[in-house]
């Protein structure tokens, strides 16, 4: 095992975690003790792509500098404290915050590529009626280095595995939480994502999926050129008002103009995926699948069709496969890019909206304390 903890033990919480910088934060960092800028590049490189946190290995930086980065800072990341593999190769891990809440990140590997899911909040503040993460409420919103400390511990312990393709080669924010509603936090770690001296991940590589925060999609596309995933689930507002909570403030047809307007920023070739969680007899018939072809004309799609995981005391259930195929069908004969995705770690409860982790309620909606479901079999 790697050794995160005595480190993590030992972190002051007074000294500036780097985890919390971005390239461009820790050039501002080093401009302002009156070293040159280019250490951040030579440090981002060390803690993310050689998964050096030890500050004596910086072997490229004087040993004053060392010394005084020791001294003054902390590379500090949250606990492992439950590591699942799933039947299916998916693997999950619980990590502990230092204020003991907890959250959770999943690695699904596929055939080209490993996507690992990360969490930008502890529990969410949304409360989509079908969303079990939802139901347990809002803590707070994770810092850059809880985020970015998701990728960095995934990284390792996956290469620890040896097993030749297995790596982390997409990450996408559809974990716990709204990563929109954690703005600047979430852009930081996006970048060091996509930063050629830490990860390294194309655009095409990172995706941040939002329940529809209209005025935050617009800044996001400002900033970045990067994937978007808009959780959409209905094609009317009455019915999305009642699954998506969100869409009383932003209703479809502003949230669509916003689709638009993120597409109009990216370079050439972006799409935006819809996820579409399809929901027995609520939002699973024909006409809403014809609904979506004409609610997304003119934007570049791709449809994420999810059958719902269902959870005890949700009053939803699966659509049945026929209905999927149907489903599926309207919208393939349309033109539009159409999956519709695996269920993935269920037997480690890694599937979507089942990410609930240990969260302390700060929301009034529910006060109580949940221990995670970690009865598993690997
Ligand atoms: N808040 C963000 C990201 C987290 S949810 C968002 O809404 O996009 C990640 C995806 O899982 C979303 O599309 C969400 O709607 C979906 N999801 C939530 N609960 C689910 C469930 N029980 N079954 C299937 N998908 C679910």
């Amino acid at each position: 095992m790697i050794s995160v903890t005595a480190q993590a033990n030992s972190a002051s919480a007074s000294k500036p975690n780097l985890l919390d910088l971005d390239r461009q934060g820790l050039e501002a960092f080093f401009a302002d003790i009156g070293e040159k800028t280019f250490r951040a590049s030579q440090v981002v490189k060390w803690i993310h792509q050689k998964g050096v946190t030890d500050f004596q290995q910086m072997t490229n930086i004087s040993q004053a500098l060392r010394d005084h980065l020791q001294a003054s800072t902390v590379i500090h990341m949250p606990e492992v404290v439950y590591d699942a593999t799933s039947s299916d190769g998916t693997r999950k891990w619980l990590l502990q915050l230092d204020d003991g809440n907890r959250i959770e990140s999943v690695y699904i590997p596929e055939d080209d590529r490993g996507t690992l899911c990360v969490s930008s909040q502890v529990g969410c503040a949304l409360d989509c009626s079908f969303c079990s993460t939802g139901r347990r409420g809002f803590n707070r919103n994770l810092s850059t280095a809880e985020i970015i400390a998701q990728v960095w511990l995934a990284t390792r312990l996956i290469d620890e595995e040896k097993k030749p393709g297995r790596k982390v080669t997409n990450v996408v924010l559809m974990g716990m939480g709204e990563p929109l509603l954690n703005f600047d936090n979430v852009v930081r770690a996006v970048r060091l994502m996509m930063d050629d001296f830490a990860y390294g991940l194309s655009k095409r590589r990172v995706t941040v999926s939002t329940a529809g925060v209209v005025p935050a999609i617009d800044r996001l596309g400002d900033l970045l050129d990067m994937r978007l995933a808009v959780s959409l689930h209905a094609t009317d507002d009455a019915l999305r008002d009642s699954l998506v909570p969100l869409n009383r403030k932003y209703p479809l047809r502003e949230l669509m103009a916003a689709c638009r307007r993120f597409i109009d920023k990216q370079s050439a070739r972006s799409r935006i995926t819809f996820e579409y969680v399809l929901l027995d007899g609520v939002n699973d018939s024909e006409q809403h699948a014809k609904q979506l072809v004409q609610l997304t004309k003119g934007i570049p799609t791709l449809v994420n069709l999810i059958p719902f995981n269902p959870f005890a005391g949700s009053g939803y259930s699966t659509s049945p496969r026929k209905r999927v195929q149907r489903f599926y069908e309207v919208l393939a004969e349309a033109g539009i890019n159409t999956v519709v995705r695996r269920t993935r770690g269920d037997d480690i409860d890694a599937a979507c909206g089942q990410l609930v982790g240990m969260i302390e309620d700060k929301s009034r909606r529910h006060r109580r304390f949940e221990e995670p479901r970690i009865g598993m079999q690997t």
